[in-house]
C-alpha cells in the first residue's frame, strides 16, 4: 500500500494478487483527500447537457453555471440550444431574500426568446440551503408557457456525482410516457448513456439501422425533447454507460415494462457484443441476426489490418485508467490488449461493487484498482507501475503531463470519436502517437527521476 493514501481511503485501494481487505465504494468522498469527482450538479448537468433543443438554466451563483458550459463535446444534428449556458447568477441580496423571483423573471424573459421545447431548471448549492422552492416556480412558469418546465432536484452538496445522474434520470422521466407511440414498430430500440461526443451516436445508429432496427431516442446525445416524449414506445431499452442512465432504464423497466440490456460501444469486442445482444432480444426475427453478423463481418474486415499495424508498434506498453463509470474501464482494458498493451492501474469516480468485481477479474495480476481517487495516489500507482500512458478525462491529464507520460483524452471534453469500429480505430492512433511521441525523451522526470516531481 502506497504511503500517500489516506487511513479512511486504504479500503477503496485493492492490488490485484496482494490485498487481502475487501475493496469499499459507493460512498461519500472523504475531505481533503481532492476527490477527482465533481459534484451532484454536474452529475446532472453532463447527462442533460446534450439535448439541443431545450433550454438550460442554471439556478445558482454564476460560478456553477461558467464550471460546466459546454461540459461535453455533444453534437448535434440541428438546434444548439444546449451550448448556451444559462443563469440566475444569484448573489448575496438572493440569499438573503431568495431567488424564486428571479427565476421566476428568467425564465419568463427566455423562454420567448428562444422558443425551447422545453427547460431544464437545475438547482445548486446555494438553492438548497436557501431553500428556494423550485418546484412551484416550474410548475407556474409550465401553466403560463404551455411547455414542460422541469426542476432538476441537483443540489451539489447532497451527495455524489451519481445522485446527480439519478437527478438526471428523474427529470427525464417526467418527459418519457407524454408522447405519441402509434407509429413505432416491434423492431425498435432507445439508445440510453450515449452522449453523441464527435458524432458516435450517429455511426453507432447507423449499426442498428443496417440491422433493421429503428432507434426510437437516444438519450441524451443529439437529444430532442418529443423523441424522449415517446421513448417508452419502443421494445428494448439499450443502456451505455450504466453509471448515467440506468437508473432511468430501471424506471422505465418499472413503468412502462421496457426490458434493458448493458452494452458498451467501445472495443470490437464490445461492439460487436452489442449488436448480437440486440438481435438476440429479437429472436424471433432471425434476419436481424444475420444482418448484424454481416455488419460485424464487413466492418472487422476494414479494421484489421491496421491494428495488426499497432499491435506490431505497442506491445508490452503499460497503462492506467481512471475513469467516470467502470464499464468503460472494462471495454478500455479489452481494447487494449487486443494491441497487447496492459492495464497497471485501473478506477472509476462511481464504480460500483458488482463494478469492481468485474474488473478485478478483467485485470492481470499486481493491477492496482482504485475507487474515487485523487491526484496523489493516481501520481504514486502511476509511478511505481511505469505506466507509459494515462488514459482519463480532464483532471487526469495534468497529472500524466506533469510525470513526462502520453495521455488519452476518454471523457466528455474530446473531439475525435472512438466508439464504434472506426473509433477503435481513431483510439488505436491516439495511443499510438500519445506512447510514442519523441517528446517524452526530454522530459526530466522520465527515467528514475519521476518521484521527485510528486
Ligand atoms: S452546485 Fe455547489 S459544488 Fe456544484 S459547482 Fe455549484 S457551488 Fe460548486
Amino acid at each position: 500500500m502506497s504511503s500517500n493514501v489516506l487511513i479512511e481511503r486504504k479500503n477503496q485501494v485493492w492490488i490485484k494478487s496482494e490485498s487481502i481487505n475487501e475493496l469499499t465504494c459507493d460512498k461519500q468522498s472523504v475531505a481533503g483527500s481532492v476527490s477527482q469527482r465533481a459534484c451532484v450538479f454536474c452529475g446532472s448537468r453532463v447527462v442533460l447537457y446534450p439535448v439541443a433543443d431545450a433550454l438550460h438554466i442554471v439556478h445558482g451563483p454564476i460560478g456553477c453555471a461558467s464550471f460546466t458550459w459546454d461540459i461535453r463535446g455533444s453534437l448535434s444534428s440541428g438546434p444548439e440550444l444546449h451550448r448556451v449556458s444559462f443563469s440566475t447568477d444569484l448573489r448575496e441580496k438572493d440569499v438573503i431574500y431568495g431567488g424564486e423571483r428571479k427565476l421566476e423573471s428568467a425564465l419568463s424573459e427566455l423562454i420567448p426568446k428562444y422558443q425551447p421545447n422545453a427547460v431544464f431548471v437545475y438547482a445548486t448549492c446555494i438553492t438548497g440551503i436557501i431553500g428556494d422552492d423550485i418546484k412551484a416556480v416550474c410548475k407556474k412558469i409550465t401553466n403560463i408557457f404551455n411547455i414542460p418546465v422541469i426542476p432538476v432536484h441537483s443540489e451539489g452538496f447532497k451527495g455524489t456525482k451519481k445522485d446527480g445522474y439519478k437527478a438526471a434520470c428523474s427529470a427525464l422521466a417526467q418527459l418519457v410516457g407524454t408522447g405519441d407511440i402509434t407509429a413505432i414498430p416491434k423492431l425498435s430500440i432507445n439508445i440510453l448513456g450515449e452522449f453523441n461526443l464527435a458524432g458516435e451516436a450517429w455511426m453507432i445508429e447507423e449499426y442498428y439501422k443496417k440491422m433493421g432496427i429503428e432507434v426510437v431516442s437516444i438519450l441524451t446525445g443529439d437529444g430532442r425533447v418529443e423523441k424522449i416524449k415517446k421513448s417508452h414506445g419502443a421494445s428494448l431499452n439499450v443502456v451505455q454507460c450504466s453509471g448515467s442512465l440506468s437508473y432511468l432504464a430501471e424506471m422505465m423497466k418499472e413503468k412502462y415494462g421496457i426490458p434493458f440490456i448493458r452494452v458498451s460501444y467501445f472495443g470490437i469486442e464490445d461492439m460487436s457484443q452489442s449488436l448480437y445482444d440486440v438481435a438476440d432480444f429479437f429472436a424471433d426475427y432471425p434476419e436481424v441476426r444475420l444482418k448484424a453478423e454481416e455488419v460485424v463481418k464487413t466492418e472487422i474486415n476494414l479494421i484489421l489490418p491496421e491494428i495488426q499495424k499497432y499491435r506490431s508498434a505497442l506491445s508490452g506498453k503499460k497503462a492506467a485508467v481512471y475513469v467516470g463509470g467502470a464499464f468503460k474501464a472494462f471495454s478500455l482494458i479489452k481494447a487494449l490488449k487486443l494491441i497487447g498493451m496492459s492495464v497497471v492501474v485501473a478506477g472509476s469516480q462511481t464504480g460500483n461493487q458488482k463494478d469492481y468485481e468485474q474488473l478485478k477479474m478483467l485485470c492481470d495480476p499486481g493491477c492496482v484498482i482504485l475507487d474515487d481517487s485523487n491526484p496523489l495516489e493516481l501520481s504514486e500507482y502511476v509511478i511505481q507501475k511505469k505506466a507509459d500512458l494515462f488514459i482519463g478525462g480532464v483532471k487526469e491529464r495534468p497529472i500524466a503531463f506533469k510525470l513526462g507520460i502520453g495521455f488519452c483524452d476518454h471523457n466528455h471534453e474530446r473531439k475525435i470519436a472512438l466508439a464504434g469500429y472506426e473509433g477503435m480505430i481513431n483510439f488505436f492512433k491516439e495511443v499510438y502517437s500519445s506512447v510514442l511521441s519523441p517528446v517524452w525523451n526530454f522530459m526530466p522526470c522520465r527515467n528514475g527521476e519521476l518521484k521527485e516531481i510528486v
